[in-house]
């Protein structure tokens, strides 16, 4: 990738070529850790939007047509350039978003996808019956043409590989989007589309804010479906542009405020240790994360001391130095928001560690992990995403209470709970309003063929290995009358 000055200058995908904005405009992507210029990145303008759709457009017959072995080998290729790789994805995301290099896995989780659909196409499989007499009926499963996809910044590289990767596998072509606060590793990836051998068209990058190339997505009738993860706010703008003109399918993973509800008999070193964990992983910028705990009061001192210990000592500092556990906020933005959350939250709860920034001391957009006691339900901390290390920590009395409590919010992601009883375990996890349960474990643990997404608004459709190719696939049913000769 060009680099002048230790600027990177990332490029996008168009039709097979790496190019900048049509219109030369760029922006500047910031070193949330020292707040230095690390990029300037091509905006993707309307022309640059449209002229990607359409290259996908004219890509479609021949890629959808081709062998599904002869996609997968290009898959394939990509997953293995995408391992070579690794540590410089790892860096131009640390120095776009912060994600220190210690914590970045998502190479491997991105390389992963690329190889298990390059082999997933034998299970594109309709169904038949002779159920309707005097006929057979068949359903056919066929890609859409071309798909846009939507990704935000908080771990893009894996979302670039789970969402392209089945929907290429399935014959359709892509428009990706990567997100404006980290748009580097996905350009470098850009590069290796074109190591890898696609052949023009199928595949191509867009880098840019929302407006104009999400909406552009969005709205754009060439494009038959679109998969998107981020913010609920976005994802209720794009269904709306969707709905608004060619009702594209849309499948939208958004966001959570996961409950985790730790009762008297649970393993409570357990639960501390992975309930503190998951409000830390990303400096809490994880959707799942579980940002409610809900502790059973007998036990309640001795968990908040534990977990209060244990998230103060976290390492802050340079995301590229191997020592570091905890990164800054992706950017000024999301630093700001967090902090007008903590100003929010001391007015409702009661603040037991952290409660401010870094800038002054670190230079860099750190947050303090945060812990509050005691907020009220209604209270907006507890009740929106503040995407930051902070966590609410409730005490409750009975199973019931509980559930009401953790079921009192609009978002249904994930939920834990930890318990040596495994008829309360099951009673909680079924009446949880959630599309993800873990049992004596947290997110950001998932099974690996589990279905994952959200109920309620944190969003429609379930993505994993098994049920990602059923998004891009549109289904036909094609009935034959049979003659009597
Ligand atoms: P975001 O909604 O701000 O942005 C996501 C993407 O949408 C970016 O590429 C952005 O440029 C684009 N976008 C913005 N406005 C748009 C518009 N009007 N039309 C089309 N596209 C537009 O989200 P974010 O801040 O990047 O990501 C954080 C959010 O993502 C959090 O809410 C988090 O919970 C959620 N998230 C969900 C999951 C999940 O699987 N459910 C996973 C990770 C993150």
């Amino acid at each position: 990738m060009l680099s002048e000055d230790g600027v990177v200058k990332p490029r996008m995908l168009i039709n097979g070529e790496l190019v900048g904005a049509s219109d030369q405009k760029t922006f500047p992507v910031y070193n949330p850790a020292t707040r230095e210029v690390s990029a300037l990145v091509p905006e993707a303008s309307a022309d640059d939007t449209n002229a990607a759709v359409a290259a996908a457009k004219a890509a479609f017959p021949s890629w959808s047509a081709l062998d599904p072995t002869a996609r997968g080998a290009c898959m394939k290729k990509l997953a293995a350039l995408i391992r070579q790789n690794i540590p410089e994805l790892a860096r131009l995301e640390a120095i776009s978003m912060g994600i220190p290099v210690s914590k970045f896995h998502y190479g491997h989780t991105c390389a992963f996808q690329f190889d298990h659909f390059a082999e997933a196409w034998p299970h594109i499989q309709g169904q038949s019956s002779v159920n309707t007499p005097g006929h057979v009926t068949m359903t056919l499963r066929q890609p859409y043409g071309v798909v846009a996809l939507i990704i935000p910044w908080n771990a893009p590289v894996h979302f670039f590989g789970s969402k392209a990767a089945p929907a290429l596998i399935t014959g359709n072509t892509v428009v990706v989007k990567s997100s404006e606060k980290a748009p580097l590793a996905v350009a470098r990836i850009a590069e290796l589309i074109i190591e890898a051998g696609f052949p023009q068209g199928v595949f191509n990058i867009l880098s840019g804010h929302g407006v104009p190339s999400g909406q552009i997505l969005s709205r754009h009738m060439d494009v038959r479906a679109l998969s998107f993860t981020g913010s609920s706010r976005t994802g209720k703008l794009i269904q709306e542009e969707a709905a608004r003109t060619n009702l594209k399918k849309v499948i939208l993973e958004l966001g959570g405020k996961s409950p985790a509800i730790v009762f008297d008999d649970a393993n409570l070193a357990k639960a501390v240790e992975q309930t503190q964990g998951s409000v830390q992983s990303n400096s809490g910028q994880v959707c799942m994360a579980n940002t409610r705990i809900y502790v059973q009061k007998g036990v309640a001192k001795k968990f908040v001391d534990a977990f209060t210990k244990r998230f103060a000592a976290v390492r802050d500092g340079d995301p590229l130095k191997k020592e570091t556990n905890h990164g800054p906020q992706a950017d000024e933005v999301q630093y700001r928001n967090v902090l007008r959350y903590i100003e929010e939250g001391k007015g409702s709860g009661k603040l037991a560690v952290g409660g401010g920034g870094k800038l002054e001391s670190k230079n860099g957009f750190f947050i303090e992990p945060t812990v509050f006691l005691d907020t009220p339900e209604t209270a907006k901390i507890m009740k929106e995403e503040v995407f930051g290390p902070v966590v609410n920590i409730n005490t409750f009395e009975t199973e019931e209470e509980v559930i009401a409590k953790a079921n009192d919010t609009e978002f249904g992601l994930y939920a834990a709970v930890y318990t040596r009883n495994i008829n309360r375990a099951m009673r909680v996890a079924k009446a949880l309003e959630s599309g993800y349960v873990g049992i004596n474990c947290t997110s950001p643990l998932t099974g690996r063929d589990l279905p994952f997404g959200g109920w309620k608004g944190s969003g429609q459709g379930r993505e994993g290995v098994l049920y990602s190719m059923s998004n891009f696939l549109e289904t036909k049913s094609v009935i034959i009358q049979l003659d009597d000769e």
